[in-house]
């Protein structure tokens, strides 16, 4: 494996391309647009390997096509014909091996925010998609609460020093809804003190890792006490396990 390091492209809005690059080459995560690529590989001098999608939503995959028409390279995706750019189709415990640069990236099914939502995870790096972010989680729009939960739960086994690298830039209204839910979270707090100034500055607050996830993320925290009794509140009745907790403050968060 060739010494490599992960660089966030900017597009639309709030969404990151992570690019996986050395000197020469790049892979691209969720290519939403293909200018803001085109301009970094032309810029950087870097040959395109490999395109990896985690789901269908055109914000992650609409720069797919124009990518490769000028650059024949495979195309890693979910078993979902709505993304038909894919090459490679892979589900649950597929292992993808990354061209020139030889990382192993291991394939989890994580439906919730879609149906087919998929993430890969290896030397230590988590790509995620819309499925989890830092210190909240993605709208459900194809899954169940269930689902959702089960995703996140999915991931928040991998090891605690794994780096989350997650679709969007949305930790500060995250972490906003977040402590409304747990006031007194230290962790909260410190990540919304580096989360704030991180953005006055105009820098990304991603990577995120397990651990943080962990100590932060209400979607991940649906056993806590505090969340499960929050959670409650807004619901108007006692909540009894974690999914339906997930579905209260999910619904909670779209409307806050
Ligand atoms: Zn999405
Ligand atoms: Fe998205």
């Amino acid at each position: 494996m060739s010494a490599y390091e992960v660089v966030p492209v900017r597009a639309f809005s709030d969404n990151y391309i992570w690019t996986i690059r050395d000197g020469s080459c790049a892979a691209v995560v969720d290519p939403g647009d293909a200018e803001p690529v085109i301009d970094y590989l032309e810029r950087e001098g870097l040959e395109l390997v490999a395109i990896i999608n985690t789901h269908h939503h055109a914000d992650h995959v609409g720069g797919n096509a124009q990518l490769l028409s000028r650059w024949q390279v495979p195309v890693f995706g979910p078993h979902d014909d709505r993304i038909p750019e894919v090459t490679h189709r892979v589900g649950d415990f597929d292992r993808v091996t990354l061209p020139h640069f030889d990382i192993a990236l291991d394939v989890m099914e994580i439906p919730g925010h879609t149906r087919s939502h998929i993430a890969f995870s290896g030397d230590g790096m988590l790509f995620c998609g819309d499925t989890l972010f830092a210190a909240g989680c993605g709208r459900l729009f194809e899954g169940t609460p269930k689902q959702m939960h089960e995703s996140l739960t999915r991931l928040a086994q991998l090891a605690d020093a794994t780096r989350v690298y997650c679709g969007h830039e949305y930790t500060l209204s995250n972490v906003r809804f977040a402590r409304a839910l747990e006031p007194g979270n230290a962790a909260l707090l410190e990540l919304e003190q580096r989360a704030t100034r991180q953005r006055e500055q105009n820098l990304p607050t991603l990577p995120s890792d397990i651990a943080q996830e962990k100590a932060t993320n209400p979607f991940v925290r649906v056993g806590e006490p505090l969340i499960v009794a929050a959670a409650s509140k807004y619901a108007g009745k006692p909540l009894h396990n974690p999914v339906e907790v997930l579905a209260a403050i999910r619904e909670w968060k779209n409307n806050y």
